[in-house]
């Protein structure tokens, strides 16, 4: 990927509450103009990485570059970056258009011109007609809109997002998602996105940066990270895949590659715990040799054409091709 002058860059940063490190030397960057989504689990460091990026934390050590410039001791309005957060944070007392239009206030902006700006940026994200409201007699997703209004009328190079598709019923989660990439293609500017979830950061984002124990453990398209998990922890942590342990090595193997095979077949036998209708697919659960966990994605009608029982012995095999060597 080619450099740009607008990336956003963490050089060797680190954050210590104490005695723990919440991020521990962590340098990446972020392309300009991307979709980047934070991914990894509970207490991993992504929260605290996207805060320092606002200059809502300190940076305990290393640097925060925005376009060359080093945003790391600035304070958050100074840095071109705008944050939305989980709790959407508007003021209650405050007309939506109020609320979007506050930081302009603050800058000392005139009534007419930040009125304006703000009625743009309601329109922009399908919310003008309701710019007279109190957040209380909006819905969670119109109130996810205006936070976003309210983030973006700074005109920031970065949108920093954390959890925004959380306090919205799934339904509504996946219909918003499709309007924040349109939103993010749009205004082209970064978009950096903390999620607990897999299928949101493989459906978003440009870049899945995977975070374990304060420290990157794998960045790369989402095609990348799903297909070619660098280690177990990915493998594991992205779901759909097997991890396999053959002659010493450590393979995953997606669960769609993983088929029930006539018994003379190469694989590995196993004993079926249980099956889960999913819809287009049963995944089939089953205990392999040296009490490997294998999950079998079977298409709904193959299974029904030859379905299997708990406590049923089958042959799990799959193609050598879709074994995926880990880093051990
Ligand atoms: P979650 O998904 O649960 O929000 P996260 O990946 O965003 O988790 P962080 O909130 O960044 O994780 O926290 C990283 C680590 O730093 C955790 O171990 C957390 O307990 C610790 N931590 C975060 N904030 C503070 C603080 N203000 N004081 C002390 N420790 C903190």
């Amino acid at each position: 990927m080619l450099r740009s002058s607008l990336d956003l860059e963490l050089v060797s940063v680190t954050k210590r509450y104490g005695d723990a490190v919440a991020v521990d030397n962590v340098t990446h960057l972020f392309p300009a103009g991307s979709y980047v989504c934070l991914l990894g689990p509970s207490g991993c460091g992504k929260t605290t990485t996207l805060r320092m990026i606002a200059g809502h934390e300190t940076v305990t050590d290393g640097a925060i570059l925005l376009s060359g410039r080093d945003i790391s001791h600035l304070p958050p309005a100074k840095r071109g970056t705008a944050m939305m957060f989980q709790s959407y944070a508007l003021f209650p007392h405050m007309s939506v258009r109020d609320n979007v239009a506050f930081s302009l206030k603050m800058k000392g902006e005139d009534a007419a011109s930040r009125n304006r700006k703000a009625g743009e940026m309601l329109e922009l994200v399908g919310m003008g007609h309701l710019a007279a409201r109190l957040p209380a007699q909006l819905s969670g997703g119109q109130q996810q809109r205006a936070a976003l209004a309210r983030a973006l009328i700074t005109r920031p190079q970065v949108l920093l997002l954390d959890e925004p598709l959380s306090a919205l019923d799934p339904f509504l989660r996946l219909r918003v998602r499709g309007e924040l990439k349109k939103l993010q293609r749009e205004l082209g500017i970064s978009f950096i996105h903390v999620t607990h979830g897999q299928d949101e950061a493989l459906a978003l984002a440009d870049q899945v940066v995977l975070m374990n124990n304060a420290v990157i453990e794998q960045a790369g398209t989402a095609r990348d990270v799903f297909l070619k998990p660098r280690t177990e922890f990915v493998a594991r942590f992205m779901g759909g895949h097997n991890v396999l342990s053959l002659e010493g090595k450590r393979y995953s193997l997606r669960t769609d590659r993983t088929r029930i095979v006539a018994p003379h077949e190469g694989g590995m036998n196993a004993a079926v715990t249980t099956s889960e209708f999913l819809g287009t697919h049963v995944a089939v659960n089953a205990i392999g040799a040296g009490d490997t966990e294998l999950t079998a994605m079977i298409p709904e009608e193959l299974f029904t054409a030859a379905p299997v029982e708990p406590g049923q012995s089958i042959r799990v095999g799959w193609h050598p091709a879709d074994l995926h060597p880990l880093n051990q």
